[in-house]
């Protein structure tokens, strides 16, 4: 009896590298700073760089000042 393979899981030429790993959401400048809504509830969260300086909060979209 032959086993059938899915051409997927069949060895094919070299093993090549798993890509790496993109963090989609931790964008260049991203700070770890507190968010001070109800939402977030004073937990530390990502809060993104705006082109005004301000920081967004990357969980409820609250827009803080430079700190
Ligand atoms: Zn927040």
């Amino acid at each position: 009896m032959k086993l059938h393979i899915p051409a997927l899981l069949r060895p094919h030429g070299r093993h090549r590298a798993a890509p790496a790993p993109v963090f989609v959401d931790l964008l260049p400048g991203t700070r770890w700073l507190v968010c001070d809504t109800t939402t977030c509830a004073h937990l530390t969260t990502r809060h993104h760089p705006q082109p005004d300086g301000a920081w967004r909060c990357g969980r409820c979209g609250r827009t803080k000042g430079e700190q």
